[in-house]
């Protein structure tokens, strides 16, 4: 709108009407005066007649130097206009491209699709809209500062520049994020397959910056207004090609990162339902439809009940019961899974205190938890808020845990054993710690994962793998729990291997709290404890937490 406006005035100063007309007249009047006034002076300055009348002369002269003003207005008029001409074309260049790489913005991005696929359109061609977003690119900036996050991009944007067909138009959507839009024949897709697996090389190749060397990798999703099986071309307009290219680069971000993909239209479905889940547990936290389960765990030997595995469960109105294998990793990725954590912890803790005492309880911590510092501090506040003692509680942590900073995890450890809370080591044998690994990390137990343990259901009830991982934790003094036990022929082969403990199907299914409580009252293993026991002094001091750790733990 600024940029009309601004341009009608110029045009205006172009068309400058007054002086246009002043100096029309000064010409006119220059013509008819000086016809009658030069001849006459001629004729004065030879001495053959009279000089011209005075008036005449005056109104020459003024005419001379009007016709001298419209020059000089004119001149200045066509200066200022110059100069207004190429300081908007500066600002205009300012607004469209983004000033770090020299390439279009967002903005500008949009409409040069607009225009392109417009043209394409006439031209029988399609276009392909390439999203490309640079692969933890955060890490970049935290170890090499700012400056050289941004020469890495000033690089990425070269490279594409060089790379990139002549017709191809580039962009910098904003901070880690490049998109190119290119003309191609609509039926010949793998044309920009090729294109663009060549980027992952050319483009994402080592970056050194003076000494500092940067890896850079990318996601890149792609979308085009041509499905690849006819010539015809869709109508989508730039905001649905780019929407598009978003989704399928999110697809390769969540496919691994460092690849490729084609947006189709599943993937939008998918997408929205993955929304759909972030809203629904951020909701659910809300309104606690987060709820503990638990499953058994069973002395092999004796066949007594030990203790429960905590699970977690969603009551979602929309999907029903939800699985953790479901909404775990997605309060992972939005943060939330602490939170989570806590509000099952809290009434896990609750719940067994009016369980027999002897009777553990273990929880599931995320390895996104573990990365907290406060981790441990978090926990035992929990403990002295609802007067749970930590010698019952048990921590399982997985072995992709042991993938992160593996001294934060042992010092973690460490500390939660201090406090009396014995940790485990979940579905030991799918994740890749290494012999040292166990050997110097204190763990309290390790649970078979329940894939191994299924095999023993083959004909001749042998596992080696079962074997192997019961042998090593008698060797490193670690007691071993089975998991999967789903029939009669694995507890047996498994009672045959050693003192075990073990959960599975073939002791039941996991419960809700009100279950457990009606088969733990008809075992006669329920206490007379009050379901909720709020933190107070009093209650801290009979609890099984020493004064000392419960000042400690308050003060987060
Ligand atoms: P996990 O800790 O290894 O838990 C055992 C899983 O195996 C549970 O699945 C359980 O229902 C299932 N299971 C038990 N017995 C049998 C059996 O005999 N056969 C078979 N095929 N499966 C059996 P669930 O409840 O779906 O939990 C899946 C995973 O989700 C858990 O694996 C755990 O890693 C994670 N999880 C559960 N609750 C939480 C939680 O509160 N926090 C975190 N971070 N993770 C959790
Ligand atoms: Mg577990
Ligand atoms: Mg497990």
């Amino acid at each position: 709108m600024a940029k009309y406006e601004s341009t009608e005035r110029l045009g205006k100063a172009e068309r400058d009407v007054v002086t246009l007309g002043i100096a029309v007249a000064a010409i006119i009047l220059f013509v008819a005066t000086s016809g009658s006034v030069l001849p006459q002076a001629i004729r004065s300055i030879l001495g053959s007649g009279r000089g011209p009348d005075v008036i005449l002369v005056n109104a020459l002269l003024l005419n001379i130097a009007l016709i001298i003003f419209g020059w000089r207005r004119y001149r200045e008029l066509t200066d200022e206009i110059h100069e207004r001409r190429k300081a908007e074309e500066v600002a205009r260049r300012l607004a469209e491209t983004d000033p770090l790489t020299g390439c279009l913005n967002r903005r500008s991005m949009a409409r040069a699709t607009e225009q392109l696929r417009n043209a394409c359109l006439d031209r029988g061609e399609a276009i392909a809209f390439v999203m490309i977003d640079l692969d933890n690119f955060k890490q970049v900036n935290d170890m090499n500062g700012h400056s050289v996050g941004d020469r890495v991009l000033s690089e990425i944007s070269e490279r594409l520049r060089n790379r990139l067909p002549k017709d191809a138009i580039l962009a910098r959507l904003g901070g880690d994020e490049f998109a190119y839009v290119v003309p191609f024949v609509p039926n010949r897709m793998e044309l920009i397959d090729q294109q663009v697996a060549s980027l992952f090389d050319t483009v994402g190749a080592t970056i050194n910056l003076n000494g500092a060397i940067v890896d850079t990798t990318m996601s890149i999703g792609i979308a085009t207004d041509g499905d690849g099986r006819s010539d015809e071309c869709e109508m989508l307009d730039a905001e649905t090609l780019m929407h598009h290219a978003d989704i399928a680069m999110y697809q390769a971000k969540k496919q691994g990162k460092n690849r490729y993909f084609w947006f189709e239209p599943t993937m939008e479905n998918e997408l929205r339902f993955r929304n759909e889940l972030e809203r629904g547990i951020r909701r659910g936290l809300e309104t606690g439809e987060f709820v503990p389960y638990y499953e058994q765990q069973i002395d092999l030997a004796s066949g007594d009940l030990v203790g429960f595995e905590m699970l977690a469960r969603w009551h979602s109105p929309e999907l029903g019961l939800v699985n953790p294998e479901i909404f775990i990793p997605v309060a992972e990725e939005i943060g939330v899974i602490g939170t989570l954590s806590e509000q099952l912890m809290a009434r896990a803790f609750q719940d067994a205190r009016q369980w027999d005492a002897e009777l553990t309880l273990s929880v599931n911590i995320s390895p996104v938890q573990l990365r907290d510092p406060w981790f441990s501090q978090k926990l035992l506040k929990l403990l002295v808020k609802h007067n749970f003692p930590p010698h019952r509680l048990e921590i399982e942590i997985t072995e992709s845990c042991l993938h992160e900073n593996i001294e934060m995890v042992r010092s973690m450890i460490s500390s939660l054993r201090n406090q009396g809370v014995r940790v485990s080591l979940d579905d030991f044998g799918t994740g890749y710690s290494s012999l040292e690994q166990l050997r110097s990390l204190p763990f309290d137990r390790l649970k078979i994962d329940k894939s191994f343990i299924s095999e023993l259901r083959n004909a001749d009830a042998s596992s080696k793998i079962v074997d192997a991982i019961i042998s090593l934790g008698n060797g490193l003094q670690m007691p071993v729990t089975a998991e999967g036990i789903e029939d009669e022929k694995i507890l047996e082969a498994l009672k045959s291997m050693g003192q075990l403990k073990g959960q599975g199907y073939f002791y039941g299914r996991p419960e809700d709290a009100s279950q457990v409580k009606e088969r733990l009252r008809k075992a006669g293993k329920l206490t007379d404890q009050p379901p909720t026991v709020p933190a107070t002094s009093s209650s801290e001091k009979s609890g099984g937490i020493g004064e000392t750790t419960a000042r400690q733990a308050n003060r987060f």
